[in-house]
Parts: C-alpha cells; structure tokens; sequence
C-alpha cells in the first residue's frame, strides 16, 4: 500500500507500506508522517527513507524522522543484493550526502526492501543529480509505482533548478519507455496549472482540453490528481508528446514565463 503525506502548499510525501514498515520518499517535512504514526493502531516503523534529490521540500523532515522513535525496523533491505545493517538507511543522490544520504544511489543500482525490488534510475534536468525509484512487487502483484520527485508532474514537469533543459528532455524520454501501465509518484500537486498552460498553448488538442476540464472538477473537491498513469501522461502531457528537443524547449521556456 501507498499513503500520501500531504506537504507546505502543494508537496507529497509517499509512504510505501510493507510488513508494518513504512518507507519514506522524499520527507520535506515530518509533521504529517509523524502524525499518522502516532495515531495509528499498528506497530509502525520507519524501514527507509529514499530521496530524489536536494531541494529542502524534499529532504527538510529527514532529521526529525530519524531521530523518532519509529526510526528503524527489522526489515530485511539490501544495495545491489549487499545487505545493509544501519538501523534506518537513507538512499539518495551523491549531492545529498549532506543532508543524511548515506547509501548513494544511482542508475541501474537495485534496493530490496521488503516485499519490494525497487530500481534506480537517474533522472537528471531539475537538478543536475536527481534519482527516481521504480517500485517492482516482489511477486508481481502490484502495478509499477515510480517515484519521480520533481522530474516529471501531471501534465507538465520540473523547472530547471540546477540541471539542464537537454538532461531534463532525455530523463523524460527515459521515463516513457518505463511500463505504460506504471503510476507515477510525482512531489507536488501541479496538474490544474499544468493543464491550464497546455490548454492554452494547445488550443487545438482535445485530449488536453478534456484532461483539464476533468481535473478541474476534482481540484474543486480538493481530491489529489496523483498518481497519474504513465499511459495518460503519453497523451496528455506537452512534455511527453513533443516530437523534438526544440519543441520541448520551446513549451518548457513559455511555461517558465507564463503568468497563469
Ligand atoms: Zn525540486
């Protein structure tokens, strides 16, 4: 099972439950994880924390979380099939070491977690080091779920915040090639605005123009619009559908300048 941690304005936090553990992705916060694990009626504890990249929404609540009395569980996790003992260990990109990242992570590297196998990906462009994870049940059972932090969002996705637009376009190439049936995980709950946007710039696209209508009625009800399925961003996300590297730029910088 995966919980939402609801964060600041508009950030997520992702809990993946697996025999009474939870795992935290990209804790920018702590209140709302601790909260939950205080009220809860199971034996809760915190097996992992796993970070995307180094913007303080992402990493602000690792302390708190780690100085808890939930740090730590008996899970049994594992980097690349070597077992890892610490009592809560923090996977993360290089540039995060300084933020409690103690198992760096990157491309091809494979965690065990639980009932978990979970893939690493990189994924640079918002930031010039950023992770994603691909969350694989170990028997199949459960559908792909891919934690992508700020490199893709419903219906648009990151600024360049110290990465690059090229290495943006290539890790959400790299992103559409994953299994189309994969839920994807983003950090923030931007698709109104996204869609708002694409509607504009692409006045002529039905299928965007419906997404936004039926994203709007469910704002209204203030319900997530995350998970978002990767087969639906494929049609109805500009930065996915965009035949080019220029088109991609060219959508990206108008976004940027976009007033709303
Ligand atoms: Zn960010």
């Amino acid at each position: 099972m995966i919980r939402r941690f609801n964060a600041f304005s508009d950030n997520y936090i992702w809990g993946i439950e697996s025999q009474q553990t939870i795992c935290i992705v990209d804790p920018g916060q702590s209140c709302e994880v601790l909260k939950h694990l205080e009220n809860s009626d199971q034996l809760y504890s915190i097996g992992a924390i796993l970070v995307t990249h180094r913007h303080y929404d992402h990493i602000g609540g690792i302390k708190d979380l780690v100085n808890s009395r939930f740090a730590g569980s008996d899970l049994k996790i594992a980097l690349n099939e070597s077992p890892i003992f610490n009592k809560l260990p923090i996977f993360g990109p290089a540039d995060c070491k300084k933020y409690g990242v103690e198992h760096v992570v990157s491309n091809g590297d494979t965690i065990n977690i639980g009932d978990y196998i979970v893939e690493i990906l990189d994924i640079p462009g918002h930031t010039e080091q950023h992770v994603g994870y691909l969350f694989k049940s170990v028997n199949d059972q459960l559908r792909p779920a891919f934690f992508c932090g700020d490199t893709l969002f419903g219906g648009g996705c990151g600024r360049v915040l110290g990465g690059s637009l090229i290495d943006l376009y290539e890790s959400l190439k790299k992103i559409s090639k994953l299994p189309q049936e994969t839920l994807i995980y983003c950090a923030h709950e931007y698709t109104e605005a996204n869609l708002k946007f694409a509607r504009e710039f692409f006045p002529d696209n039905s299928e965007i123009q419906r997404r936004y209508v039926q994203v709007k009625k469910h704002r209204e009800k203030l319900l997530p619009t995350i998970p978002t399925e990767l087969s639906y961003e494929l049609k109805t996300n500009p930065y996915l559908t965009c035949k080019s590297f220029n088109e991609f730029k060219a959508i990206r910088m108008s976004k940027d300048n976009w007033k709303g």
